[in-house]
């Protein structure tokens, strides 16, 4: 391997990078040959409190900055990314094994959007006016504080921007702890913001597994808890940050529908299908992993989503033809393996894939299940690789009430030509990011979060700038008090 992927240190902390052996080793695998590829160390107790310590600092001096000033800084920061992009791009597929034909599109790139997104409405974040007859109240638009962020492995540079973007426009710091099994891209956020002019402390990365994490929602010099990881870790996060009754936004798994009637775009309807499934090997949240066909074009859709899936090219993740990589961890692997052997084993037809590849790395055949029914497992739980279940539907009602029926609510898809039908559906689904004819789009304008289990807050949008600031109301009396005596 002739790319540097060993980073200077595990950690960043007040604008440098620091390193501490005492931590645990976390080793970092390419999952497309199973290599270590660089190896950094937990976070200490000491470097923990230097990293509150310093944010905590840094969190004064850049929120008695202009909105505008620090809006520029994550502009240049953004800047500073794009032209990175295919170096950090890179880095990104040796983290998660996602082809750098995706990289290149979907990671630095999206982070460099939203630091551009919020850094342009940060001169622009204020509080109101509201006028009662001679009194009046004025509110304003207060940073928490130092916030956390928990990262996921599969959007590691993406993540950490969606998560700082936001929290710095607001005037707020950051200590961001990404996934251990993708520690490298972040400390990569972390100098180009400090090289835009960010001050020392301002967003500091710390590895670790969960346990850094739990000491870092605890710490009562933290506001603010913003994670992005499964359910179960998300119960348990919020309520540690609920004793001390931090702010939370919580975005955790899915087990979307995505619902195909039988006047769809076939094609598009197919496209939708396999960017809802096996786009970063199916390991995506939003992920439209229940694919609800009308009976009429069921056996349509199987046959052109078997023809298209002849165009997977697997292999190296770093040839740009390459549109199909590896799982990210031999663990993720076996777990999505489980999913496979149980749905053959309660009666789901298994029509793609299913299997390993015979190749070094964690490579996993884009798999298809047909005729899944509802109280299968591989239809209620979160698989989190490249399976697609699809089930048949009669009529509206029936896959509306059937699309309900889970206790997530990321996201919701419906393919058809009918408009008003589009909107009726999508207006009864309970999901927080949806889409007609269409799905996974992520653009930074729009508000990304779910509803029920997979989450509290959105990302991403303004929407997002009230999850990372609060309002003091101030009333001005301008007569006399009043007393009863
Ligand atoms: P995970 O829940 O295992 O870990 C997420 C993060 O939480 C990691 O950094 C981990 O170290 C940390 N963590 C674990 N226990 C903790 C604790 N007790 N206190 C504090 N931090 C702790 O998730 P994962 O396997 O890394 O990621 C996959 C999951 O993330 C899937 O469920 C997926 O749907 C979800 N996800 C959601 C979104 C979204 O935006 N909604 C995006 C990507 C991934």
């Amino acid at each position: 391997m002739t790319y540097e992927t060993q980073p200077k240190a595990s950690h960043y902390v007040n604008g440098a990078y620091l390193e501490d052996k005492k931590g645990e080793v976390i080793k970092v695998i390419y999952p497309a040959t199973g290599e270590v590829i660089a190896k950094v160390h937990a976070a200490t107790p000491p470097v923990i409190d230097a990293a509150l310590e310093a944010a905590t600092k840094a969190q004064k001096v850049w929120a008695a900055m202009t909105g505008r000033e620090r809006g520029r800084i994550l502009t240049d920061a953004a800047r500073l990314m794009r032209e990175r992009n295919r170096e950090l791009s890179e880095l990104e597929t040796y983290d998660t094994g996602k082809p750098l034909q995706e990289t290149l599109v979907a990671d630095a790139t999206s982070g460099a959007d939203a630091l551009e997104y919020f850094g342009g409405i940060a001169g622009s974040l204020t509080g109101e006016h509201i006028q009662l007859g001679e009194d009046w109240v004025y509110t304003i638009r207060e940073p928490l504080g130092v916030c956390v962020g928990i990262g996921a492995w599969n959007y590691p540079t993406q993540i950490a921007c969606w998560k700082s973007a936001p929290a710095l426009a607001c005037g707020n710091a950051m200590v961001f702890k990404p996934s251990e099994t993708t520690p490298l891209c972040a400390l990569k956020v972390a100098e180009m913001l400090t090289e835009a002019g960010a001050p020392p402390g301002l967003f500091n990365v710390l590895q670790g597994m969960g346990e850094v994490g739990s000491r870092l929602v605890t710490d009562p010099r933290v506001a603010k808890v913003s994670l992005t990881g499964s359910v179960p870790t998300g119960r348990k996060v919020y309520a540690a940050a609920a004793v001390e009754m931090k702010h939370v936004t919580m975005e955790l798994g899915g087990k979307s529908p995505l619902i195909v009637f039988d006047d769809a775009d076939l094609d598009n309807a197919v496209s939708g299908a396999i960017n809802g499934n096996f786009y970063s090997s199916g390991q995506v949240c939003s992920n439209g992993t229940r694919v609800f066909v009308q009976r009429g074009i069921k056996g349509a859709f199987l046959a052109r989503l078997a023809e298209r899936l002849k165009d997977a090219v697997i292999g190296d993740p770093m040839d740009e033809a390459t549109n199909f990589g590896p799982m990210v961890s031999a663990r993720q692997m076996e777990i999505v393996e489980g999913y496979i052997e149980k749905g053959v084993a309660e009666g789901a037809r298994l029509v793609a894939g299913g299997k390993r590849l015979d190749r070094d790395g964690f490579f996993l055949a884009p798999t298809v299940f047909a005729d899944v029914k509802d109280e299968m497992t591989i239809a209620r739980e979160e698989i989190f690789g490249p399976v697609m279940a699809v089930l048949d539907f009669k009529n509206e009602a029936e896959v509306i009430t059937r699309a309900n029926d889970t206790a997530f609510g990321l996201s919701a898809g419906v393919f058809t030509r009918d408009i008003s039908r589009a909107h009726r559906v999508i207006g009864q689904l309970k999901a927080g990011s949806c889409f007609i004819n269409s799905y996974n789009d992520a653009p930074v304008e729009a508000p990304f979060g779910g509803v029920k289990a997979s989450g509290v807050g959105r990302e991403n949008s303004k929407a997002a700038i009230e999850h990372y600031s609060q309002l003091k109301s101030v009333y001005v009396r301008m007569g006399d008090v009043e007393a009863a005596f």
